[in-house]
């Protein structure tokens, strides 16, 4: 058996409505896919405004440009991420200050953040690894208590919750991912959430080169022109298109996910049981949305040993992250703390294969080519 790590799911009907969107005569950005994206995602979940972008790298871009970082700024993140998370607020001078994960759940531990906080802590970056909610009570109560605005990373997080509010709602802005390997795909693609009500009207100027011309055609101002900085962050409604079809999908498609989800879950419950591997630790207030299924080994050598195994046996299993605290670029930047729970994340981690079309044939193969390298 051939089993790939990630299989976009892309249904026929999206073609069918990346041509309406090209015949339509406005294929540019903010278009009518565009719209009808905007409107499911804000009913759905209850967002205040949401903005699609053409990747979640832009939305995060776009949330360091309307916290107003400004150089020196600190900003508290994560060093088990992505580098996106860095970049978008390095590329406005921000001094990172990288906090380690909880030591069971490769998510931002709050008491590492209390501890980080200066007079110069602008923001707090949350990500909530595999769609598993952060503590956000107690991260926003620090932040709220500090004066910081709270960007929550939630590429991975579409339709999960904490507590029972959307993850991406709760911070003052939310950055969500569509890219081919997340639950809902563009290809490429993202979507910035406001949700701080003094952001709302900037957020849309930013997402436009900086002009008001979404104010515009809805009537609001009788002129069009340049107001602030800002960058061509909207997709092409053709990618709104795609996105579209997904979206039509979505119940199905989150619900096959997360059936996949607990199959993992309950077939690899034996080997926990015998102490050769632990799965997901899931939160009390948080849920299961079906993003990616992990599992941490208990050394890097035995992640390393197992990931050959199943690559020798036709299954592509990865690891990720290498730690931003310690990669090639920041390396000599990071003031030299140790992130021990990171290190060891990222040393232990592996990702089995996880897409829509994963058949129970291929997840009964994988877990049984797991249970024979430890027998
Ligand atoms: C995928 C991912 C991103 C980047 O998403 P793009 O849409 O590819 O820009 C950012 N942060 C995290 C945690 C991710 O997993």
């Amino acid at each position: 058996m051939n089993i790939p790590f990630n299989k976009p799911h892309i249904p026929l009907i999206s073609m069918k409505y990346m041509v309406q969107a090209a015949m339509s005569g406005t294929i540019a950005g903010n278009g009518k896919f565009t719209k009808r994206c905007h409107r499911f995602f804000e009913e759905e979940f209850g967002f205040r405004k949401v903005l699609l972008t053409s990747s979640c790298t832009d939305a995060l871009e776009m949330a360091s440009i309307l916290t107003n970082i400004q150089p020196g700024d600190e900003v508290i993140l994560p060093s088990f991420t992505f580098m996106s998370t860095a970049n978008a607020f390095l590329l406005r001078g921000a001094k990172l200050v990288f906090a380690d994960t909880l030591a069971l759940v490769p998510n931002i531990d709050p008491d590492e953040i209390e501890k980080l906080i200066t007079p110069a802590t602008r923001v707090i970056v949350v990500v909530h690894y595999s769609g598993l909610a952060c503590e956000m009570d107690r991260i926003m109560e620090i932040a709220g208590r500090h004066n910081i605005l709270v960007v929550e990373d939630a590429a991975h997080a579409i339709e999960s919750y904490y507590k029972d509010e959307p993850l991406g709602s709760i911070g003052h802005l939310g950055a969500f991912s569509f890219h081919e390997t997340k639950n809902i795909i563009s290809g490429e693609g993202g979507m910035l959430a406001v949700n701080h009500n003094p952001f709302l009207e900037r957020a849309e100027v930013i997402w436009e080169k900086g002009t008001n011309r979404a104010a515009f055609y809805r009537g609001d101002v009788d002129t069009y022109g340049w107001v602030d900085i800002g960058s061509s962050f909207l997709p092409s409604d053709a990618m709104a298109a795609f996105l579209y079809a997904q979206i039509k999908r979505f119940r199905k498609i989150q619900r096959q996910r997360k059936w996949i989800w607990w199959e993992y879950h309950e077939r690899l419950l034996p080997l926990e049981e015998k102490g050769f591997l632990l799965r997901p630790a899931i939160p009390e207030h948080a849920t299961v949305n079906g993003n990616m299924f992990y599992i941490t080994l208990p050394d890097k050598s035995t992640r390393d040993a197992l990931l050959d195994h199943l690559r020798s046996n036709g299954i592509q299993a990865v690891f990720h992250y290498f730690p931003l605290h310690s990669s090639p670029y920041f390396k000599e930047k990071h003031d030299g703390r140790a992130l021990p729970n990171t290190d060891r994340f990222s040393d232990t981690i592996l990702r089995l294969p996880f897409f829509y079309s994963l058949k129970r044939r291929e997840v009964e193969y994988i877990v049984k080519e797991i249970e024979k390298f430890f027998n």
